[in-house]
């Protein structure tokens, strides 16, 4: 199957999806720059890259998972600037990354059954994962960030994007925040089933995924652009938003 791609012309966001993987290219991030968020495997960020040829652009990621940062040596290769979530870089460092056991990443079934299963797209995300990413295979990142992102910091080069630090699936996770046109990229911190917002319930740490979902679901957002699942729009988006142990039930 091939990539499907859904325009979000409102807000000058193209997502390109390949099953439940999302990659989003935000076509100006506030200084004319384009910013591609989770280039999850090669073919994605090629077509992603193929969007923006006019000026180098920024990619980051919303944490280092594997179908998250696997394209990112091809974003590299085309000129962009790769900025990361700063936990990594102790990663990078030694520490061994937190991930969600089976038995979590099962506990998202229903997101994975919300779309139809592309293998294709699996063999990708794991041939792309080999050369950059973290798994239980062990710790990935050539050539490290030109830039590391924290909390409260503005994203280098589409400064009309926050850092918000969102762990609870990872001890890295970070969502990104444009508060002038409400849309926030959850990455993995929150998901998406039936056109409805999940806190996800895939943790390392429900402590720490309890105080996200506190300080998110608060905030005034009208496009949710989730790492897994289609994104959801509306004024009542987090409101509405299931809660981690609130499962979706079986169709
Ligand atoms: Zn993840």
């Amino acid at each position: 199957m091939k990539a499907v791609i859904t325009e979000l012309p409102d807000v000058g966001i193209t997502v390109i999806s390949r099953w439940v993987f999302n990659c989003y290219v935000i076509h100006d991030g506030g200084d004319g720059r384009a910013l591609v968020v989770d280039p999850g495997m090669r073919s994605t960020a090629r077509l992603a890259a193929s969007m923006v040829t006019d000026r180098p652009c920024v990619a980051v990621a919303t944490h280092g998972h594997v179908d998250h940062v696997g394209g990112m040596p091809t974003m590299r290769a085309s000129g962009a600037d790769v900025v990361l979530p700063t936990r990594i870089r102790d990663y990078v460092a030694g520490e061994t990354p937190r991930s969600p056991g089976l038995r979590e990443v099962a506990s998202i079934a229903p997101v994975l059954r919300d779309q139809p299963v592309s293998i294709p797209a699996l063999v990708d995300v794991a041939r792309s994962g080999r050369e950059c990413g973290y798994d239980g295979r062990g710790v990935r990142f050539p050539g490290g960030a030109d830039h590391w992102i924290g909390d409260g910091d503005e994203v280098p080069g589409a400064p009309a994007w926050q850092v918000i630090q969102t762990p609870g699936h990872t001890d890295d996770s970070t969502a990104l925040w444009n508060p002038s046109a409400g849309v926030l990229l959850s990455g993995d911190a929150v998901l998406s089933v039936g056109g409805r917002a999940w806190f996800t319930p895939e943790l390392v740490d429900a402590d720490l995924a309890a105080a996200t979902e506190q300080r998110l679901r608060p905030m005034p957002v009208r496009y949710l652009l989730p790492g897994h699942g289609r994104a959801v729009v509306g004024a009542d988006v987090m409101t509405h938003a299931r809660s981690p142990q609130d499962r979706p039930r079986r169709r």
